[in-house]
């Protein structure tokens, strides 16, 4: 198997000599792509060959393919969740992995509502920064120079929490930032940021963004690109300083921080860079004053040669608003990760968003392909049965096995001990890199809203839907249709339920009663969002929307007017398409906003009631919660 490159180089190598080893291990690896993928399962039997779930599945210390492929079940999280439950209340019995388990961490899928848990080890962290070191080495292929100045990324840390048993419980970004292949980088001109590692591992979101802002305000000419991990977060930032400018250039012009930033690490850091300089400020100032916002990153960080964001999947949504904020610079996707295992790179980064495709680096896990079948071109997958049956199994293939333009759901085995796992995205074959495949993102398996990480799907909805009519219950009144709608015109975005009532009673309904509704609403939606709302405050108050009696069968005539079949038509449950949002829109006689966030606290229910002791403990790190 070829050899990762170190992750750091003695200082007598240059960046070109670096650049060329990170090339060649791309090349290497994607040159013998199965052979990487042989060693890297039977290194994963191998050294877990004693772990409880795998002799409970009767592998008996096979490390081949063949055996692996017959003897393993392809599972949800569902099926191990009893397992992760062992871990997470203090079990350190080798049940996954024979390594120990160093940290959880909490996936934005969720199960019953709570954030999934998967489970890491230590040696994980390196993988991740293998992956990271690519990334620059393959974009300055592309545009040179880019070690010439900074990069301004709008990077944060979210809340955490303790499991019963002691393990912490976190995203995987904020379990990166905060280890030492972050803190500690050596000086590498790619991962020459403009914000100080103090205000990126700020736990006050406020105090983070600002300082972050700040630092990439006062270094301006030195950006050559800029960034976030998902779109959401670069536009976040962007409406932060609308709203902020003018406390941000009293800074620079005075050279002091601003009193809301008490943080004194964060403080100590910023001051190292600013330094009184009335000529910026009033620049900055000049820009932000003006009514029209076009163009404001190129106007206010004029080197900027690419905005660095995920846009592909849900986050297309925000492309349009990103071509206005940055007058068209390229946007460009670099990489495709997730908590389970970080997958692959873009290795085409300057292509349009819509073309962007991802290599699946090799090493990294083993992978396999379960083939989407679809049903009049709509992936059939809320009616997807949870455990797959022989059959199914067998249509499992492996990387160079999958077929050019064929979609499918992505099936893990990773070195932290997750076997045949279902990550639950759709991709679809786009091409090759000498021997690998290079994927299209399609989709998250049943998602239908989203607005930054959270991911909603139909069920969730219906159920949601379902509690919130209650409250029509004694107006005798019922929701006869409803669809919904990511609205994504606000910032933040917020869920838009389109409402058509059937109205029995004669006493009219008060609009409290229809907040009521959509605060029951996003009660019931999953911790993902509500943290978004509460904590992250990345997504606005859900709104429902009233429409016109009759307004769902015009919804009807329309789809079978672009040629759906009138016997197989089902309402959406999610709309996306223009036409159909403004026919909605026109419909509608009154609208309403939840009226206050839904509950939230981290960690997750369970041990909330469950655990005393560990209730205490996830109040005390709720209270240092971020609050972007
Ligand atoms: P999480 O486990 O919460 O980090 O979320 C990981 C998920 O985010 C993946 O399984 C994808 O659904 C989505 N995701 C990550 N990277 C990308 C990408 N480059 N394009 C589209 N979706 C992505």
């Amino acid at each position: 198997m070829p050899e990762a490159p170190k992750n750091s180089y003695p200082s007598d190598y240059s960046l070109d000599e670096m650049n060329k080893k990170k090339l060649e291990f791309i090349e290497n690896v994607t040159s013998n792509p199965d052979e990487v993928q042989k060693k890297v399962l039977s290194e994963i039997l191998l050294r877990n060959a004693h772990v409880e779930y795998l002799q409970r599945n009767g592998l008996n210390g096979h490390t081949d393919r063949e055996s692996f492929k017959k003897t393993m079940p392809v599972i949800t999280y569902e099926d191990i969740q009893a397992d992760i439950n062992r871990i997470a209340n203090g079990d350190t019995s080798s049940i996954l992995c024979s390594k120990p388990i160093s940290e959880f961490l909490t996936s934005s899928g969720t199960s019953g509502g709570e954030r999934k848990l998967m489970p890491t080890i230590e040696e994980e962290l390196e993988r991740r920064s293998l992956l990271y070191s690519l990334l620059m080495p393959v974009m300055s292929q592309f545009i040179p120079g880019l070690d010439k100045g900074k990069g301004m990324y709008f990077l944060f840390i979210k809340s955490e929490a303790k499991t019963p048993g002691g393990l912490v419980a976190r995203p995987v970004l904020t379990s990166y930032y905060k280890s030492c292949h972050f803190k500690e980088r050596p000086y590498d001109p790619y991962t020459n940021y403009t914000s100080p590692n103090e205000t990126i591992l700020c736990p006050d979101s406020y105090q983070s963004m600002y300082s972050q802002l700040l630092c990439g305000l006062c270094q301006n000419k030195e950006v050559l690109r800029v960034g976030a991990v998902f779109a959401s977060g670069f536009i976040r930032a962007i409406r932060f300083l609308e709203k902020h400018w003018p406390l941000v250039v009293k800074d620079i012009r005075t050279g002091t921080i601003d009193s809301q930033i008490t943080d004194p690490s964060v403080r100590d850091a910023v001051m190292k860079i600013l330094k009184p300089n009335p000529k910026l400020a009033d620049f900055i100032e000049n820009e932000c004053r003006k009514d029209c916002w076009q163009g404001i990153i190129t106007r206010l960080w004029p080197n900027t040669k690419y905005v660095d964001v995920i846009v592909t999947g849900t986050m297309s949504q925000y492309i349009p608003i990103l071509d206005y904020y940055s007058n068209g610079l390229p946007l460009v996707c670099t990489m495709y990760a997730s908590s389970e295992c970080y997958f692959g790179v873009n290795l085409n980064p300057l292509c349009k968003p819509s073309e962007v495709s991802y290599t699946l680096v090799p090493t990294m896990a083993y992978f396999e392909f379960l083939p989407v079948h679809r049903n009049n071109g709509v992936a059939n997958s809320i009616s997807m049965p949870k455990s797959l049956n022989e059959k199914e199994r067998q249509e499992l293939v492996d990387l160079v096995d999958v077929k050019l333009g064929q979609e499918y759901e992505l099936v893990v085995t990773t070195y932290a001990g997750l076997y045949r796992y279902r990550v639950g995205d759709v991709l679809r074959v786009a091409g090759f890199k000498n021997k690998a495949p290079q994927f299209n993102f399609i989709c998250r398996k049943n998602v239908v809203l989203s607005i930054d990480s959270d991911k909603t799907d139909e069920v969730e909805l219906q159920n949601a839907v379902k509690n919130a009519v209650n409250h029509l219950v004694p107006f005798d009144a019922a929701v006869s249709e409803y669809t919904s709608y990511a609205d994504t015109t606000t910032v933040p975005g917020h869920y838009v339920l389109y409402w058509e009532l059937s109205l029995n009673g004669t006493t009219p309904i008060p609009p409290s009663v229809f907040e009521d509704c959509c605060l029951t609403i996003e009660e019931s939606l999953n911790s993902v969002y509500r943290q978004g709302r509460v904590c992250d405050k990345s997504i606005g108050p859900l709104e429902i929307k009233i429409v016109e009696p009759g307004t769902f069968d015009k919804l009807m005539d329309y789809a079978i007017s672009l040629g759906a079949s009138i016997n197989q038509y089902k309402t959406p449950r999610c709309v996306k398409f223009a036409p159909i949002i403004e026919l909605l829109n026109s419909r509608v006689v009154s609208n309403y906003f939840s009226p206050k966030c839904p509950k939230w606290v981290a960690g997750h229910k369970q041990w909330s009631s469950n655990n005393n002791k560990a209730t205490t403990r996830i109040e005390e790190m709720n209270g240092k919660a971020q609050t972007v």
